[in-house]
């Protein structure tokens, strides 16, 4: 495990709410290497995404399905909705039955079938069938929330955008990078504090660090290249848990 670098100092000036929101100075730079050593086997700094980025209304519509839904019902949904439905304009003028049956894996099926038709109807009347690249424009769009939008910046076009999911939010949290109760003031509070050149890499390499090792309910902080520079952590460490196995619980302040 490489050595962490020192805290960055925390930027003068700050506005009140982004103090409430903002934790601790977290070395985000170190963060994503570690990760990326422990996930990809690779450096972030080479844009690895570019080599997955698809097609922007595919994420758009990928993202809807995935809400309250677990991954593999919502590939399963995604790749019979696209070898049939693979654009707008077919989307937007397919048979609402039709789009009911070959999404039905995912959950709330029927209003997601109502909603991604309607999402594909608005792309194709008021944008000229293209997905906008526009963070307030996607956001005037049916079932597009702030992480569908973010997403479809970050996997569609390559932007820089910070979705919150779940892991986000939690991992941030117990980093003691941010003290937000929502994902929306995590999302305000790290566009505040990362520095714009990360916000790519941040989501994906949260993500599977929150599937694989920093667990909802059992962080293995045991096992975390980030123990150093992680609150939580740094507490589970204080608290000489390191070896005994009292550590693999729930921790305090873990969410
Ligand atoms: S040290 Fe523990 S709480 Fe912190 S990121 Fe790693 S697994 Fe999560």
């Amino acid at each position: 495990m490489r050595r962490a670098p020192p805290f960055p100092a925390a930027s003068p000036g700050r506005g009140r709410s982004r103090r409430r929101l903002s934790g601790r100075p977290i070395p985000w730079a170190f963060v994503l290497d570690e990760l990326a050593r422990l996930y990809q086997n690779g450096d972030w700094r080479i844009p690895y995404l570019r080599a997955h980025a698809e097609d922007p209304f595919q994420v758009l519509v990928g993202t809807i399905l995935s809400q309250r839904t677990r991954d593999e019902a919502t590939d399963r949904a995604a790749a019979q909705l696209f070898a049939r439905y693979p654009s707008v304009s077919a989307l937007a003028d397919a048979p609402l039955s039709e789009i009911e049956r070959l999404i039905r894996p995912v959950g709330f099926y029927a209003t997601k079938a109502r909603g991604i038709r309607a999402t594909a109807q608005a792309i194709r009347d008021r944008y000229h069938g293209e997905v906008p690249r526009d963070l307030d424009a996607l956001l005037t769009l049916p079932m597009v929330g702030r992480k569908t939008a973010n997403c479809t910046l970050v996997f569609g076009f390559l932007e820089p955008a910070i979705p919150v999911d779940t892991h986000v939010h939690r991992i941030a949290n117990r980093l003691g990078a941010v003290r937000t109760g929502t994902p929306e003031e995590t999302e305000a509070a790290l566009r505040a504090t990362v520095p714009r050149d990360l916000w790519i890499p941040l989501n994906p390499l949260l993500v599977q660090h929150g599937q694989n090792t920093c667990l909802p309910r059992r962080p293995r902080c045991e096992r975390c290249p980030l123990v150093e520079v992680c609150a939580t952590g740094i507490r589970w460490k204080a608290q000489g848990a390191h070896g005994s196995g009292k550590g693999r619980g729930p921790l305090p302040g873990a969410r």
